[in-house]
């Protein structure tokens, strides 16, 4: 998948929309989900331009990587979902469903979620 630079997410970075902001540190932002599908539903983004989980983790650095799955857990305990567990999701490419070009991770919580997507 191609990166797009007029993405939502890049937007978001750029500080061009707005976000309501999680968590931040130097490689990665988290923000709730404007159209939340759970009672917690966050997006955690790195700051690089990857625009999906294959590209983030062919091409990204160790520092890089390392940096964006902290804030996962970083952005989770923020949201308050650490102790009562989550769902993590990676829509990935035309069959993931993926919708916004750069590449996220969703943290989905609050509540039980429910059986996975292929049961
Ligand atoms: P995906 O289908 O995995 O690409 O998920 C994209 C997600 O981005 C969806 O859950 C949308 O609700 C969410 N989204 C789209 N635009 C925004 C925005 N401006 N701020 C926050 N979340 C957004």
């Amino acid at each position: 998948m191609a990166y797009d630079d007029n993405n939502v997410f890049a937007k978001i970075l750029r500080g061009e929309i707005p976000s309501k902001k999680v968590f931040e540190n130097e490689h990665a932002l988290a923000f709730h989900d404007i159209h939340p599908a759970r009672p917690v539903h966050v997006l955690v983004i790195p700051k690089g331009k990857y625009a999906d989980f294959t590209d983030f983790t062919t091409r990204a650095s160790a520092a890089e990587q390392t940096g964006f799955y902290k804030a996962v857990t970083a952005a989770a305990k923020a949201a308050g979902v650490l102790d009562a567990g989550y769902r993590l999701v990676a829509n990935t490419g035309v069959n993931g469903g993926q919708e916004v070009p750069h590449f996220h991770i969703h943290i989905l919580g609050g509540a039980n979620v429910g059986p996975m997507v292929l049961r």
